[in-house]
């Protein structure tokens, strides 16, 4: 069973959602239509990693891009919830990477099919501790980072997000239900690139959580 690290406790990690087209530049960037409702897919468990642990990229891809995203840790049961009380259900927020084998992604989407291979090897996803609500002012105005070998690639506000966290957190807890210990990977901004093996890769929230994984 994997965990995840929540104001430094171990917690059973539940669900993995992943919002996709969230930023308008990304989006533009990746030459993909606007979405009208939030574009949700998942990832299995068996693709999470915390800091400390090596990236490994999958020998059937050749162009896995990084997408540094804000996520949030959901820690009670959520169903059909307003976007007025929808933050009520956050238990903390974290940074991360939905890592994507984007030639993969790329097939399967002219074939039509789902994009599960592109998005849930193992260590596709992964995450930084949790931090409390409480010490965030604004989760709606917030900047993180992603350096790669010291070099800026990523930059994102969650101000720019099509569809706010609580948006995110009423829709999925009318669609599908939320539990404790699910967490949403809530988009990416632009700046999305390949990977090679010997990257090291900082994810920063300003003033909040540094983060560092490595290519192995
Ligand atoms: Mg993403």
């Amino acid at each position: 069973m994997k965990t995840i690290l929540v104001e430094g406790r171990e917690v059973t990690l539940g669900n993995i959602f992943c919002i996709g087209r969230n930023y308008a530049e990304h989006v533009k960037e990746l030459k993909n239509a606007k979405p009208t409702e939030p574009v949700v897919f998942m990832k299995p468990t068996s693709a999470i990693i915390q800091a400390g642990e090596d990236i490994r990229l999958p020998d059937y891809s050749h162009d896995v891009h990084h997408e540094c995203e804000l996520i949030i840790y959901i820690d009670k049961e959520a169903n059909s919830v307003s976007q007025q009380r929808a933050l009520d259900y956050v238990g903390g927020y974290g940074i991360g990477l939905d890592l994507t084998a984007r030639d993969v992604q790329s097939q399967l989407k002219t074939k039509g099919l789902p994009w599960t291979k592109a998005k849930g090897f193992p260590s596709a996803a992964c995450v930084s501790h949790f931090i409390s609500p409480k010490l965030i002012d604004d989760i709606n105005v917030q900047q993180f980072c992603l350096k790669v070998n010291g070099e800026l690639r990523q930059q994102g506000n969650t101000k720019d997000m099509m569809f706010t966290c609580a948006e995110i957190i009423s829709y999925l807890s009318k669609v599908y239900g939320l539990q404790a210990g699910d967490i949403i990977y809530t988009g990416t901004p632009a700046g999305v690139a390949a990977l090679q093996s010997g990257d090291e890769l900082e994810l920063s929230w300003a003033g909040k959580i540094d983060v560092k994984f490595n290519v192995a």
